[in-house]
């Protein structure tokens, strides 16, 4: 691998489940790299052990892979950084604070958890921005490493120049000046021994060759601080590029946990593992997260994966907030449906059909696949609309079978005179049943779409469903005389 070559990370927290956010992020770093041949790494970043949940690393590397997305560098494919997680990398982020100690750029801190409170408590009092006294800043430093090395309590924090400001870059927002005297003695290590993420994420990215840190913006506000990091080891500083946020459909404020909630009883979610189930193609989706924060022009809308890794720059990310917009993603998910060649359509759907209890026949699915891919929204309504393909027997209701604006006696005797021609024909085809059932209809005095209408509710048990005779056809010519004979002596009762 050239030097040259970007080398780009994905370094989510195993705090919960994967959502929007994080496939955005994932997805903009893997297209970057593709594009530019250089290095995607996955880095688990779980220093913070209060706020690890079990199994989230699964489900991530689970999202991420749906999605698409792989990784030339992780815990689940290793390479030349390893390890991939934070927590089996401690000895090397001590090792850093050591030379920051000793370089004058950090110190131990050995205040008790119940002064911090006390003097926070002080300075909220006097309407001052709470922050670190620097009671410890001021300990001669020989003393202070030995009652570390006596097994004192501590922390070691960065040691913030106090006069002056600090300049940092991003990308797309320009530079950002803040005044030092703004900015706190940022905790590096705690006093388990376990390095903070400011530490732990600025010592990987340089060891890792990282040229290029693309993340939430919720880092932004902590920018300046990784900025003195990077100076204070006189290491070079990647490009940083912080990502737009993303706001609940409304527009107003972040996505709550009831909000999404709410989401998911409408078929939607801001998870990457409940799309999935809800029938979302991972292109769909990714074609959707794609543009909530980068654009390629102002009207191409339909993006592959592959499109993407070719199309992107950094240089079009928007950096203002992106509200969630779902019936974008039903679009998207549409356009993308309608892509697939039959025989996968037919895959996709197949999951959906069997839980919903159906013994699926892949051949015929494939038959069926295309009188409903223009249909289709998400995956999980094949099931409502091809189900009947799978029943042995359809129950429509009654009043259902009756056509628009007829009695059921006329019902009955359409779906009678319309049997006898079915019968009569040597298969039921679209090309062989369409023209003698309109003709029957005009015959009858009825709209086509009366009669249809009928024959469609006695066929396949409900009011909407794939093309009539396409469907008849499908179902074969028996089994539809057997749909409308039953149809008929509803009818009859109904009469
Ligand atoms: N671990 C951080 C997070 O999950 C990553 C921030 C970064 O990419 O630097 O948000």
């Amino acid at each position: 691998m050239s030097s040259s070559k970007p080398v780009v990370r994905f370094a989510p927290s195993p705090t919960g489940r994967t959502h929007l956010g994080s496939g955005r992020t994932a997805l903009y770093n893997y297209a970057f790299a593709r594009q530019t041949g250089g290095t995607f790494i996955l880095r688990i970043e779980d220093t913070d052990q209060k706020r690890y949940v079990p199994g989230a690393e699964q489900e991530l590397i689970q999202s991420l892979r749906w999605l698409g997305l792989d990784w030339d560098e992780g815990p689940d494919v290793g390479g030349p950084h390893a390890p991939y997680y934070q927590s089996q990398r401690r000895e090397i982020y001590q090792q850093h604070a050591q030379w920051l100690i000793e370089h004058d750029h950090a110190y131990y801190c050995f205040c008790s958890p119940e002064r911090l409170e006390k003097a926070r408590q002080e300075q909220i009092r006097l309407k001052q921005n709470p922050r670190y006294d620097g009671t410890c800043r001021r300990l001669d430093p020989d003393e202070a490493a030995a009652r570390a090395a006596r097994g004192e309590r501590h922390v070691i924090r960065f040691k913030t120049p106090q006069q002056g400001s600090i300049t940092v870059r991003d990308l797309l927002r320009g530079e950002i000046t803040v005044e030092n005297s703004s900015l706190d003695d940022y905790i590096l290590v705690k006093s388990d021994g376990l390095a903070l993420y400011h530490l732990a994420a600025m010592v990987d990215d340089h060891l890792m060759g990282v040229t290029h840190v693309i993340r939430g913006s919720e880092w932004l506000s902590t920018l300046p601080l990784h900025g003195h990091i990077l100076r204070a080891f006189g290491w070079q500083e990647p490009v940083f590029v912080h990502l737009s946020i993303f706001l609940k459909p409304s527009g107003k404020g972040k996505m709550s946990k009831r909000e999404s909630a709410e989401a998911l009883k409408d078929g939607h979610s801001i998870f990457i593992s409940d799309l999935k189930d809800l029938g979302y193609l991972p292109e769909g989706v990714v074609n959707w997260i794609a543009l909530m924060g980068w654009s390629y022009d102002d009207h191409t809308e339909f993006f592959t994966l592959q499109d993407i890794v070719e199309k992107f720059s950094l240089e079009k990310l928007n950096p203002s907030p992106a509200a969630i917009n779902f019936t974008k993603l039903d679009h998207f998910n549409g356009l993308h449906i309608r892509r697939l060649p039959p025989e996968e359509l037919a895959r996709r759907m197949k999951p959906f059909l069997l839980q919903a209890g159906y013994t699926v026949d892949d051949e015929r699915l494939v038959k069926i696949a295309p009188l409903v891919q223009e249909r289709l929204v998400t995956l999980d309504e094949a099931p409502q609309w091809v189900g009947f393909f799978f029943q042995d027997d359809v129950a429509p209701k009654p009043q259902e079978l009756v056509g628009a604006k007829m009695t059921p006696q006329e019902s009955a005797q359409a779906a009678r005179r319309a049997l006898a021609v079915l019968e009569s024909l040597p298969a039921i085809t679209l090309e062989l049943a369409e023209p003698p059932m309109r003709a029957l209809a005009e015959e009858l005095g009825l709209q086509a779409g009366q009669l249809f209408g009928i024959l469609r509710v006695a066929v396949t048990g409900q009011k909407v469903s794939p093309p009539l005779f396409e469907s008849m056809e499908i179902i074969g010519k028996e089994k539809t005389l057997q749909r409308l004979r039953k149809a008929i002596s509803l009818l009859d009762e109904l009469s």
